[in-house]
């Protein structure tokens, strides 16, 4: 997708800090980390938000296992995470491609505002 901040750094053409990649799945560290650790899991090929995504179940599923793996790998899994998706206006979105935020490194608050 021309002009989308995430697809540009699936192909190269914007530079991030990879910690995990397959065939079809990105996972990156956010540039303003709202926790210890903060990373943003995407699929390579553009969809806006989670509610587009999930009419391609199977490619919902890949970022999760991506996400299962990393944190298994990682030891996000033993100490806990969390994991979010914004979506539009109210929900926060700024980046329109489907991402999933994880959260982590630290106890984190109760969801708030
Ligand atoms: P959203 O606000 O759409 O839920 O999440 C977008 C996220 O992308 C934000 O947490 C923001 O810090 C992150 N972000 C924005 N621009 C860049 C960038 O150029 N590189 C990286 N790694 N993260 C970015
Ligand atoms: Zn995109």
């Amino acid at each position: 997708m021309k002009d989308c901040l995430f697809c540009k750094i699936v192909q190269g053409e914007i530079p991030c800090e990879r910690v995990f990649e397959t065939d079809t799945v990105l996972g990156f560290k956010d540039i303003s980390p709202q926790a210890k650790q903060h990373y943003l899991f995407v699929h390579k090929t553009h969809t806006q938000n989670i509610n587009e995504l999930v009419s391609q179940p199977e490619k919902l599923t890949e970022i999760f296992q991506a996400i299962k793996t990393f944190t298994r790998e990682s030891q996000l899994e033993q100490t806990g995470f969390r994991v979010v998706s914004n979506v539009n206006s109210d929900g926060g979105q700024t980046v329109f491609h489907t991402h999933i935020h994880v959260l982590g490194g630290e106890a984190l608050g109760r969801f708030g505002n």
